[in-house]
């Protein structure tokens, strides 16, 4: 007889898992509780404005190709993606760099920023690429449930060129002295949700896939990613119900037996949630079901939650790249508000993303859509709409003075978003934007279970479980949640 599952939750790790579980021929219906699919990846259509309410950055196609590939598709089957030149623009503290898509373009500034320094990314990135093949190609498809996993020879013979044992910060001092050029290594690291200081090196492979993989953009915004893959599972045969809340889990005798919901009930062959971990394992099990205590959780290195402004203008601005980061002003005070004594920001580093700067259709003619996020501690309360508003005065300020031009008085658009709404729309613990960090200690087999502890056909996927938060680790999470499924119902 046919086997079923329920997956909740249709950001991009559900969509993955029940994609692969269709493939394999089980019933699969996905719970969601939001009215469209993406999860976090939302979209807001207003007023002729289109902005992707949260990521936006494309990197490692070669993650999306293979995930449509296993499918006997192409990502070209269901968007069309162009690659950023400039990938970003960052703003220092009196001047800019734009980060160029050549690898020789990007050399050459890196050498007129220190001397030496294009031969040191040389070999930097050489390590960079062992550990992208490695870890992407191979590590990160482990579910991270014992450490045999990872005791074939090949790892064990090049466990130190991984460089699990040192943090990025580290390794990058090695390499570059300059401190734009640190800051610019070091950013990447940042998507993980961690400090370079707490980060492993192994994931200098994120320079790799920044500077060697790229920055692309999927035309129509990264919701066409979402909705290609949607489209995918529905071809796949998938089921959705969107509307509808999963409000518990029933477990007798170590097996879910009940999966409820605010319209109907469901006894499902096994459970996958890709809802918030925290969220499924405090709130919709019995406490004797549990794979973790509250203190567990107490103890996690959230990912930052953001505080996040959607702003339509009715003109076009100039001097203005897709992404830009603006670290013009040190990220120390800003990153110990985020990590140590976590508080609304003193003087904050954000981010904005100009898509209407790539794609006009995200935009009424002769107009722009802008994205601004903060990133701001997990937990923090407050979050009115003065406290934002007095936020958003402070950034537009400065990109106005750093991009030489009025913006305020074009504003025909505005919304905000912060971490009440994470928690209200995505039940997200403590407002994280991204799940758990990729910290030292937070990695692999330390990670969250893909499978419950106690539950036999409980799995989880999603950001905070391997291989951590990002789209593609997503899209990864979900293969390898269904494949654990897969293998125990063997
Ligand atoms: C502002 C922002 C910017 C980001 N930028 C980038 C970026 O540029 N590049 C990148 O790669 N990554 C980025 N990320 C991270 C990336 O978006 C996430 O890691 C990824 O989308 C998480 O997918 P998921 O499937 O794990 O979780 P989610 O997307 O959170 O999906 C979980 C789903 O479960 C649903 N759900 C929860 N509870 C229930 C319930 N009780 N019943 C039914 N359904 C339920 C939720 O509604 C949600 O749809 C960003 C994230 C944010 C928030």
């Amino acid at each position: 007889m046919q086997k079923s599952v329920i997956v909740i939750g249709s950001g991009f790790s559900g969509l993955s898992a029940a994609s692969f579980m269709a493939k394999a021929g089980w019933k699969v219906i996905v719970i969601e509780k939001n009215s469209t699919p993406g999860g976090r990846a939302k979209q807001l259509k207003q007023d002729g404005f289109t902005f992707d309410m949260g990521p936006s950055w494309y990197w490692m196609p070669d993650v999306f190709d293979r995930f449509f590939k296993q499918f006997d598709k192409k990502t070209a089957d269901y968007y069309q993606l162009v690659r950023l030149d400039p990938s970003y623009r960052v703003y220092w503290e009196n001047d800019f760099s734009d980060i160029p898509a050549s690898y020789d373009q990007l050399k050459k500034l890196f050498e007129s920023i220190e001397p030496g320094s294009s031969k040191q990314l040389d070999k930097y990135l050489q390590e960079a690429a062992y550990k992208y093949n490695v870890g992407v190609g191979k590590l990160v498809y482990k579910p991270g449930l014992s450490l045999a996993e990872f005791l074939d020879w090949e790892t064990i013979k090049g466990i130190f060129r991984l460089d699990v044992f040192t943090s990025i910060q580290r390794h990058v001092h090695q390499y570059f002295k300059n401190d734009k050029l640190r800051r610019l290594m070091e950013f990447p690291v940042l998507f993980l949700g961690a400090l370079p200081s707490n980060t492993p090196a192994l994931y200098s492979l994120m320079n790799y896939a920044d500077i060697k993989g790229g920055t692309w953009y999927p035309n129509g915004g990264m919701y066409s990613v979402v909705k290609g893959m949607y489209q995918l599972a529905l071809e796949l045969g998938v089921t959705f119900s969107f509307d509808e809340t999963v409000r518990e889990i029933v477990v007798q005798n170590s097996e879910v037996i009940n999966v409820v919901s605010d319209q109907s009930e469901y006894r499902p062959d096994a459970l996958i949630s890709s809802a918030d971990y925290h969220f499924t394992e405090t709130i919709l099990q019995p406490s004797a079901s549990r794979s973790y205590p509250e203190s567990y959780w107490n103890k996690r290195v959230m990912a930052p939650s953001c505080l996040l402004y959607y702003i339509g203008l009715n003109k076009k601005l100039h001097n203005v790249k897709h992404h830009s980061l603006f670290f013009d002003v040190p990220f120390d005070q800003h990153a110990d508000e985020i990590y140590s004594t976590p508080k609304w920001p003193t003087h904050p580093l954000f981010y904005v993303s100009v898509n209407s700067v790539s794609d006009p259709s995200v935009a009424p003619p002769g107009c722009d859509t802008i994205v601004f996020l903060i990133p701001v501690a997990a937990g923090l309360t407050g979050d009115t709409e003065e406290l934002k508003r007095e936020y958003f005065d402070i950034i537009l300020q400065r990109m106005e003075n750093r991009t030489g031009q009025n913006i305020k008085n074009s504003i025909v658009f505005y919304k905000s978003y912060s971490v009440s709404d994470f928690v209200n729309d995505y039940n997200s613990y403590k407002g994280n934007a991204y799940g758990l960090a990729n910290t030292l200690r937070q990695t692999a087999i330390l990670r969250p279970s893909c499978r419950s502890k106690k539950v036999k056909n409980l799995f989880y996927s999603g950001q905070s479980t391997v291989p951590g938060p990002g789209v593609p680790p997503a899209l990864i999470s979900g293969e390898v949640t269904a494949r654990e499924v897969l293998k125990s119902f063997q």
